[in-house]
């Protein structure tokens, strides 16, 4: 059984490695190389097709690209960096011994929730560990949880007084950075929050920064986080 987990993990490797992002035609989940948890947690969803946004962005995602996005609000940016989190730590073999590997910023509470919420329903085939960070609860609870979490969606704010206050956060293994709804990031004043936590993440990893307007503030956040990022966007962005 394990010999066969890590025959199949190789062939999954090695079609990601050959995903064409050229040619692209990757228009349903089911054409894209994927583990079978996410596969399955995508069709108990009823996810099928693969939205503009998310077309241009996954191939690229799961090749370990960076990505600067950019589509409107509805056109379904949380799949296209939820899939990919899912995807390169389960094919990095992620399991609760190895800690923090992804961490997504939300500029709400309600936003973070929602993120959440879909997180639970695609990744429900997955074992990976999966907390909120939002403030509402004391410190001292949400301290106790965060130690154990693979995947941690979070507000600014709140993230940084962890970062700041709890001696044992582990985030020296952290392999994704998500900034979703970066240009609200930027206008609700977070900035200087958002530079202070990048500078507490390893250099090596992947970020995925997405946003529904291309503003000046956006693009000075994605000169500071991200690495020769692959640029896409959906025509009519907001
Ligand atoms: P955005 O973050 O760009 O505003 P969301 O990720 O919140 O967009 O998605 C908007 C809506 O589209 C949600 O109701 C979501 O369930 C739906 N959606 C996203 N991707 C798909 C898809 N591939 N197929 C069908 N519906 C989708
Ligand atoms: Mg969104």
């Amino acid at each position: 059984k394990r010999k066969r987990d890590e025959e199949d993990l190789d062939a999954l490797n090695q079609r990601v490695q050959d995903l064409n992002v050229e040619e692209n035609d990757y228009s349903t989940f089911a054409n894209l190389p994927l583990s079978q948890p996410t596969a399955s947690g995508l069709e108990a969803s009823h996810f099928k097709a693969l939205t503009d946004i998310q077309k241009q962005a996954v191939p690229h995602a799961l090749k370990g690209s960076d990505i600067l996005g950019a589509a409107k609000t509805g056109s379904g940016k949380t799949l296209a960096f939820l899939v990919p989190v899912l995807e390169n730590l389960y094919r990095r073999k992620w399991t609760e011994l190895d800690g923090l590997g992804a961490l997504i910023l939300s500029p709400t509470r309600e936003l973070a929730i929602q993120i959440f919420e879909v997180l639970r329903k695609i990744g429900r085939y997955h074992t990976f560990s999966a907390g909120l960070v939002i403030g509402g609860k004391s410190l001292q609870e949400e301290r106790e949880r965060l130690g154990r979490m693979n995947i941690l969606v979070c507000t600014p704010g709140r993230m940084l007084q962890h970062m700041d206050q709890t001696a044992a956060f582990e985030i020296d293994n952290l392999q994704m950075l998500i900034l979703d709804e970066a240009d609200r990031i930027m206008d609700m004043g977070f900035q200087r929050d958002v530079d202070a936590i990048i500078e507490h993440l390893p250099r090596k990893r992947q970020t995925l920064l997405f946003s529904a307007t291309q503003t000046k503030k956006v693009s000075d956040l994605a000169r500071l986080s991200l690495r020769d990022p692959e640029y896409v966007s959906v025509h009519g962005a907001a």
